[in-house]
Protein backbone atom coordinates (compact mmCIF):
# COMPACT_ATOMS: atom_id res chain seq x y z
CA UNK A 1 0.00 0.00 0.00
CA UNK A 2 2.78 2.51 0.93
CA UNK A 3 6.44 2.53 -0.78
CA UNK A 4 8.66 4.96 0.78
CA UNK A 5 12.75 4.95 -0.41
CA UNK A 6 15.10 7.51 0.72
CA UNK A 7 12.56 10.13 1.82
CA UNK A 8 14.13 13.55 2.85
CA UNK A 9 12.97 16.93 3.75
CA UNK A 10 15.30 19.98 5.01
CA UNK A 11 14.71 23.19 5.87
CA UNK A 12 17.60 24.95 5.26
CA UNK A 13 20.47 23.38 6.74
CA UNK A 14 18.02 21.54 9.09
CA UNK A 15 17.00 18.13 8.03
CA UNK A 16 13.66 17.30 9.22
CA UNK A 17 13.38 13.78 7.73
CA UNK A 18 17.17 12.49 6.68
CA UNK A 19 16.72 9.58 4.24
CA UNK A 20 13.75 6.79 5.74
CA UNK A 21 12.96 3.59 4.10
CA UNK A 22 9.79 1.84 4.67
CA UNK A 23 6.87 -0.03 3.47
CA UNK A 24 3.31 -0.83 4.36
CA UNK A 25 1.20 -3.68 3.54
CA UNK A 26 -2.32 -3.41 2.89
CA UNK A 27 -4.65 -4.06 5.87
CA UNK A 28 -1.53 -3.23 8.11
CA UNK A 29 -1.92 -0.60 11.05
CA UNK A 30 1.80 0.69 12.10
CA UNK A 31 2.54 3.21 14.32
CA UNK A 32 5.10 5.93 13.78
CA UNK A 33 6.87 6.24 17.12
CA UNK A 34 9.01 9.12 17.96
CA UNK A 35 9.69 11.87 20.32
CA UNK A 36 8.66 15.44 19.54
CA UNK A 37 10.50 17.31 16.49
CA UNK A 38 11.55 13.67 15.37
CA UNK A 39 10.22 13.93 12.05
CA UNK A 40 6.72 12.54 12.19
CA UNK A 41 4.39 15.08 10.83
CA UNK A 42 7.01 16.02 8.04
CA UNK A 43 7.09 12.20 7.07
CA UNK A 44 3.41 12.12 6.78
CA UNK A 45 2.75 15.27 5.29
CA UNK A 46 5.04 14.33 2.40
CA UNK A 47 3.23 11.05 2.26
CA UNK A 48 -0.47 12.54 1.75
CA UNK A 49 1.15 14.76 -0.80
CA UNK A 50 0.69 18.02 1.09
CA UNK A 51 4.45 18.75 1.52
CA UNK A 52 7.32 18.06 -1.76
CA UNK A 53 10.23 15.96 -0.56
CA UNK A 54 13.77 17.27 -1.36
CA UNK A 55 14.64 13.84 -2.08
CA UNK A 56 13.73 10.68 -2.43
CA UNK A 57 10.26 8.17 -3.94
CA UNK A 58 6.81 7.46 -2.24
CA UNK A 59 4.11 5.39 -3.95
CA UNK A 60 0.29 4.81 -2.88
CA UNK A 61 -1.19 2.21 -3.97
CA UNK A 62 0.92 2.37 -6.96
CA UNK A 63 0.38 6.44 -7.50
CA UNK A 64 3.82 8.23 -7.33
CA UNK A 65 2.72 10.48 -4.24
CA UNK A 66 5.30 13.53 -5.47
CA UNK A 67 3.93 13.70 -9.24
CA UNK A 68 0.31 13.02 -8.41
CA UNK A 69 -0.81 14.29 -5.03
CA UNK A 70 -4.41 14.87 -5.84
CA UNK A 71 -4.55 11.20 -7.08
CA UNK A 72 -2.93 10.01 -3.91
CA UNK A 73 -4.90 12.28 -1.58
CA UNK A 74 -7.85 10.45 -2.98
CA UNK A 75 -6.97 7.04 -1.18
CA UNK A 76 -6.17 8.85 2.28
CA UNK A 77 -8.18 9.64 4.66
CA UNK A 78 -5.76 12.54 6.75
CA UNK A 79 -5.72 13.36 10.10
CA UNK A 80 -3.76 16.64 10.32
CA UNK A 81 -1.81 17.59 14.14
CA UNK A 82 -4.13 21.17 13.67
CA UNK A 83 -6.74 20.28 12.57
CA UNK A 84 -7.78 22.97 10.12
CA UNK A 85 -11.58 23.19 10.55
CA UNK A 86 -14.34 25.87 9.64
CA UNK A 87 -15.17 27.71 12.90
CA UNK A 88 -18.44 29.03 11.70
CA UNK A 89 -19.76 25.93 10.40
CA UNK A 90 -22.16 23.21 11.62
CA UNK A 91 -20.51 20.33 12.20
CA UNK A 92 -22.59 18.25 9.90
CA UNK A 93 -22.60 20.85 6.95
CA UNK A 94 -18.59 20.80 7.39
CA UNK A 95 -18.92 16.78 6.67
CA UNK A 96 -20.73 17.01 4.30
CA UNK A 97 -18.76 19.84 1.99
CA UNK A 98 -15.50 17.98 2.92
CA UNK A 99 -17.36 15.04 1.53
CA UNK A 100 -18.10 16.49 -1.65
CA UNK A 101 -15.07 17.44 -1.80
CA UNK A 102 -13.39 14.51 -1.35
CA UNK A 103 -15.41 13.20 -4.22
CA UNK A 104 -18.55 10.84 -2.58
CA UNK A 105 -21.42 10.96 -4.81
CA UNK A 106 -24.37 13.20 -3.77
CA UNK A 107 -26.71 10.48 -2.88
CA UNK A 108 -23.68 8.47 -0.73
CA UNK A 109 -23.39 11.38 1.30
CA UNK A 110 -25.74 11.78 4.03
CA UNK A 111 -25.20 8.03 4.88
CA UNK A 112 -21.49 8.36 5.08
CA UNK A 113 -22.02 11.71 7.17
CA UNK A 114 -23.76 9.77 9.37
CA UNK A 115 -21.80 6.52 9.35
CA UNK A 116 -18.40 9.25 9.83
CA UNK A 117 -20.51 11.10 13.03
CA UNK A 118 -20.80 7.86 14.64
CA UNK A 119 -17.46 6.23 14.27
CA UNK A 120 -15.92 9.24 15.39
CA UNK A 121 -18.41 9.26 18.53
CA UNK A 122 -19.48 12.74 17.74
CA UNK A 123 -23.10 12.19 16.56
CA UNK A 124 -24.05 14.15 19.24
CA UNK A 125 -22.77 17.87 18.60
CA UNK A 126 -23.22 17.37 15.00
CA UNK A 127 -25.89 20.38 14.97
CA UNK A 128 -22.76 22.78 16.64
CA UNK A 129 -20.62 25.13 15.13
CA UNK A 130 -17.45 23.46 14.77
CA UNK A 131 -16.10 27.11 16.32
CA UNK A 132 -17.92 26.29 19.69
CA UNK A 133 -16.27 22.66 20.03
CA UNK A 134 -14.09 21.73 23.09
CA UNK A 135 -10.66 20.43 21.67
CA UNK A 136 -11.39 16.92 22.24
CA UNK A 137 -14.72 17.05 20.01
CA UNK A 138 -13.13 19.31 17.51
CA UNK A 139 -9.98 16.71 17.44
CA UNK A 140 -12.38 13.90 16.38
CA UNK A 141 -14.73 15.98 13.75
CA UNK A 142 -11.08 15.65 12.24
CA UNK A 143 -11.12 12.02 12.66
CA UNK A 144 -14.42 12.02 11.39
CA UNK A 145 -13.39 13.79 8.33
CA UNK A 146 -10.62 11.22 7.86
CA UNK A 147 -13.38 8.94 7.35
CA UNK A 148 -16.10 10.52 5.44
CA UNK A 149 -14.74 9.34 1.99
CA UNK A 150 -13.84 6.20 3.43
CA UNK A 151 -10.72 5.56 1.86
CA UNK A 152 -8.64 2.39 1.97
CA UNK A 153 -5.75 4.41 3.40
CA UNK A 154 -5.72 6.16 7.40
CA UNK A 155 -2.91 8.74 7.78
CA UNK A 156 -3.48 9.97 11.37
CA UNK A 157 -1.12 12.51 12.98
CA UNK A 158 -1.11 11.88 16.89
CA UNK A 159 -4.94 11.03 17.10
CA UNK A 160 -5.29 11.39 20.54
CA UNK A 161 -3.26 14.56 21.36
CA UNK A 162 -5.75 16.21 23.95
CA UNK A 163 -8.47 13.88 24.13
CA UNK A 164 -9.48 12.81 27.66
CA UNK A 165 -8.78 9.51 29.15
CA UNK A 166 -12.28 7.98 28.02
CA UNK A 167 -12.12 9.78 24.97
CA UNK A 168 -8.37 8.19 24.25
CA UNK A 169 -9.68 5.04 24.70
CA UNK A 170 -12.40 5.16 22.33
CA UNK A 171 -10.30 6.15 19.47
CA UNK A 172 -7.85 3.54 20.06
CA UNK A 173 -10.95 1.04 20.00
CA UNK A 174 -11.73 2.47 16.61
CA UNK A 175 -8.22 2.61 15.33
CA UNK A 176 -8.09 -1.57 16.58
CA UNK A 177 -11.62 -1.87 14.78
CA UNK A 178 -9.95 -1.12 11.66
CA UNK A 179 -7.60 -3.49 11.69
CA UNK A 180 -7.89 -5.80 8.66
CA UNK A 181 -10.21 -3.57 6.49
CA UNK A 182 -8.67 -0.43 6.44
CA UNK A 183 -4.85 0.53 6.37
CA UNK A 184 -3.52 2.71 9.11
CA UNK A 185 -0.50 4.57 9.82
CA UNK A 186 -0.99 6.68 12.78
CA UNK A 187 1.95 8.86 14.63
CA UNK A 188 2.33 9.27 18.36
CA UNK A 189 5.06 10.17 20.68
CA UNK A 190 3.05 7.98 23.46
CA UNK A 191 4.61 4.99 23.51
CA UNK A 192 1.23 2.98 25.31
CA UNK A 193 -0.54 4.19 22.06
CA UNK A 194 1.66 1.58 19.31
CA UNK A 195 1.16 -1.10 21.87
CA UNK A 196 -2.41 -1.00 22.07
CA UNK A 197 -3.35 -0.23 18.56
CA UNK A 198 -0.37 -1.51 16.13
CA UNK A 199 0.80 -4.51 14.77
CA UNK A 200 4.27 -2.99 13.68
CA UNK A 201 6.06 0.05 15.09
CA UNK A 202 8.76 2.27 13.26
CA UNK A 203 10.71 4.35 15.73
CA UNK A 204 11.73 7.73 14.39
CA UNK A 205 14.41 9.77 16.04
CA UNK A 206 16.47 13.06 14.86
CA UNK A 207 14.63 12.17 11.28
CA UNK A 208 16.24 8.68 10.79
CA UNK A 209 14.21 5.28 11.51
CA UNK A 210 16.41 4.09 14.60
CA UNK A 211 13.96 0.51 15.23
CA UNK A 212 11.32 -1.63 13.60
CA UNK A 213 9.52 -4.47 14.89
CA UNK A 214 6.35 -5.56 16.43
CA UNK A 215 5.68 -3.84 19.91
CA UNK A 216 5.86 -7.71 21.61
CA UNK A 217 9.59 -7.84 19.60
CA UNK A 218 11.05 -3.98 20.58
CA UNK A 219 9.92 -5.19 24.24
CA UNK A 220 12.42 -7.86 23.95
CA UNK A 221 10.03 -10.64 24.31
CA UNK A 222 11.48 -12.65 21.67
CA UNK A 223 14.86 -12.19 22.18
CA UNK A 224 15.32 -12.66 25.66
CA UNK A 225 15.64 -9.62 26.49
CA UNK A 226 15.53 -9.75 30.29
CA UNK A 227 15.41 -6.54 32.61
CA UNK A 228 17.12 -6.77 36.26
CA UNK A 229 16.51 -4.73 38.67
CA UNK A 230 20.12 -4.28 41.45
CA UNK A 231 19.70 -2.52 44.81
CA UNK A 232 22.82 -2.27 46.42
CA UNK A 233 24.22 -0.18 49.35
CA UNK A 234 28.03 1.37 48.36
CA UNK A 235 29.64 3.45 45.50
CA UNK A 236 27.60 3.30 42.75
CA UNK A 237 30.49 3.73 40.20
CA UNK A 238 31.91 0.58 41.51
CA UNK A 239 28.52 -1.46 41.39
CA UNK A 240 28.39 -0.16 38.07
CA UNK A 241 32.34 -1.12 36.81
CA UNK A 242 30.99 -4.31 38.22
CA UNK A 243 28.40 -5.04 36.39
CA UNK A 244 28.80 -3.54 32.74
CA UNK A 245 32.44 -6.90 33.43
CA UNK A 246 29.49 -9.13 33.78
CA UNK A 247 29.17 -11.49 31.00
CA UNK A 248 25.61 -11.49 29.42
CA UNK A 249 25.20 -7.79 30.71
CA UNK A 250 24.36 -5.96 27.84
CA UNK A 251 23.81 -2.25 28.95
CA UNK A 252 22.87 -0.21 31.87
CA UNK A 253 19.64 1.49 31.60
CA UNK A 254 19.27 3.91 34.56
CA UNK A 255 21.36 4.28 37.54
CA UNK A 256 18.81 5.85 40.84
CA UNK A 257 19.65 6.91 44.58
CA UNK A 258 17.19 5.09 46.75
CA UNK A 259 16.65 7.07 49.92
CA UNK A 260 15.22 5.11 53.00
CA UNK A 261 14.98 7.45 56.86
CA UNK A 262 17.67 5.81 59.07
CA UNK A 263 19.74 4.01 56.41
CA UNK A 264 22.85 4.69 54.29
CA UNK A 265 21.45 5.86 50.84
CA UNK A 266 21.69 3.06 48.47
CA UNK A 267 21.76 2.64 44.54
CA UNK A 268 19.43 1.04 42.82
CA UNK A 269 20.96 0.07 38.96
CA UNK A 270 18.39 -1.65 36.35
CA UNK A 271 20.06 -3.83 33.87
CA UNK A 272 19.54 -5.01 29.93
CA UNK A 273 20.74 -8.72 30.17
CA UNK A 274 20.59 -11.62 27.94
CA UNK A 275 18.52 -14.09 29.75
CA UNK A 276 17.17 -14.49 33.77
CA UNK A 277 19.67 -16.47 33.92
CA UNK A 278 22.17 -13.57 33.87
CA UNK A 279 21.22 -13.14 37.50
CA UNK A 280 23.49 -15.87 39.13
CA UNK A 281 26.20 -14.17 37.71
CA UNK A 282 25.13 -10.12 38.83
CA UNK A 283 24.78 -11.61 42.11
CA UNK A 284 28.64 -13.59 42.17
CA UNK A 285 29.75 -9.63 40.81
CA UNK A 286 28.55 -7.96 43.04
CA UNK A 287 29.74 -10.30 45.80
CA UNK A 288 32.94 -10.29 44.37
CA UNK A 289 33.14 -6.46 44.30
CA UNK A 290 32.45 -6.77 48.02
CA UNK A 291 29.33 -4.78 47.63
CA UNK A 292 26.40 -5.91 49.71
CA UNK A 293 23.18 -6.63 47.42
CA UNK A 294 20.04 -5.70 49.13
CA UNK A 295 17.47 -6.72 46.56
CA UNK A 296 17.47 -8.37 42.60
CA UNK A 297 14.84 -9.10 40.84
CA UNK A 298 13.69 -9.61 37.37
CA UNK A 299 11.30 -6.72 35.30
CA UNK A 300 9.75 -7.47 31.76
CA UNK A 301 11.43 -4.68 29.38
CA UNK A 302 9.24 -1.86 28.79
CA UNK A 303 8.87 -0.31 25.24
CA UNK A 304 10.40 2.69 27.63
CA UNK A 305 13.55 0.88 27.96
CA UNK A 306 13.87 0.37 24.14
CA UNK A 307 13.19 3.63 23.04
CA UNK A 308 15.27 4.72 25.65
CA UNK A 309 18.14 2.40 24.30
CA UNK A 310 17.69 2.89 20.70
CA UNK A 311 17.69 6.96 20.74
CA UNK A 312 20.39 7.43 23.31
CA UNK A 313 22.51 4.77 21.17
CA UNK A 314 21.75 7.06 18.26
CA UNK A 315 23.09 10.45 20.16
CA UNK A 316 25.67 8.75 21.50
CA UNK A 317 26.50 7.40 17.88
CA UNK A 318 27.61 11.27 16.64
CA UNK A 319 26.35 14.42 15.95
CA UNK A 320 26.14 14.19 12.37
CA UNK A 321 22.61 14.66 11.87
CA UNK A 322 22.01 18.65 10.90
CA UNK A 323 18.50 17.79 12.26
CA UNK A 324 19.21 18.92 15.84
CA UNK A 325 19.59 22.13 17.24
CA UNK A 326 22.25 21.45 20.18
CA UNK A 327 20.11 20.66 23.50
CA UNK A 328 16.69 21.41 22.86
CA UNK A 329 15.86 18.06 20.38
CA UNK A 330 18.16 16.07 23.04
CA UNK A 331 16.22 17.25 26.09
CA UNK A 332 12.89 16.52 24.27
CA UNK A 333 14.06 12.81 24.05
CA UNK A 334 13.42 12.45 27.87
CA UNK A 335 10.60 15.28 28.05
CA UNK A 336 8.58 13.99 25.19
CA UNK A 337 8.06 10.30 26.17
CA UNK A 338 5.00 8.77 28.32
CA UNK A 339 1.59 9.37 28.41
P1 LIG B 1 7.29 15.70 14.84
O1 LIG B 1 5.99 15.67 14.12
O2 LIG B 1 7.92 14.35 14.95
O3 LIG B 1 7.18 16.35 16.16
P2 LIG B 1 8.09 17.50 12.72
O4 LIG B 1 8.00 16.68 11.50
O5 LIG B 1 6.99 18.44 13.00
O6 LIG B 1 8.34 16.55 13.98
O7 LIG B 1 9.44 18.34 12.70
C1 LIG B 1 10.71 17.74 12.41
C2 LIG B 1 11.78 18.80 12.43
O8 LIG B 1 11.64 19.67 11.32
C3 LIG B 1 11.76 19.67 13.66
O9 LIG B 1 13.09 19.93 14.04
C4 LIG B 1 11.06 20.92 13.18
O10 LIG B 1 11.48 22.04 13.92
C5 LIG B 1 11.50 21.00 11.73
N1 LIG B 1 10.49 21.66 10.88
C6 LIG B 1 9.24 21.20 10.64
N2 LIG B 1 8.59 22.01 9.79
C7 LIG B 1 9.45 23.02 9.49
C8 LIG B 1 9.36 24.20 8.67
N3 LIG B 1 8.24 24.49 7.97
N4 LIG B 1 10.44 24.98 8.61
C9 LIG B 1 11.57 24.69 9.30
N5 LIG B 1 11.72 23.59 10.08
C10 LIG B 1 10.68 22.78 10.19
MG1 LIG C 1 4.19 16.24 14.77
Amino acid sequence: MIEVENLTKTYGDRVAVGGISFTVKTGEAIGFLGPNGAGKSTTLRMLTGYLTPTQGTIRVGGIDAVKDPIGVRRLIGYMPESVPLYGELRVDEYLRYRARLKGVPRARVSARVDSSLQLANVTDVRHRLIGQLSKGYRSRVGLADALVADPPLLVLDEPTAGLDPNQIRQVRDLIRGMAGHKTVLLSTHILPEVESTCGRVLIIHRGQLVGEGEPGTLRGAQDGGQVLVIESRGPSEQLVAALQSTKGVRRVLETQDVAAPGQPVAVRVRLDVESPAVAEAVFAAVAAAGLSLRELRREQTSLEDVFASLTTADAAAGEHNAASTPGSEASSTHTGVGP
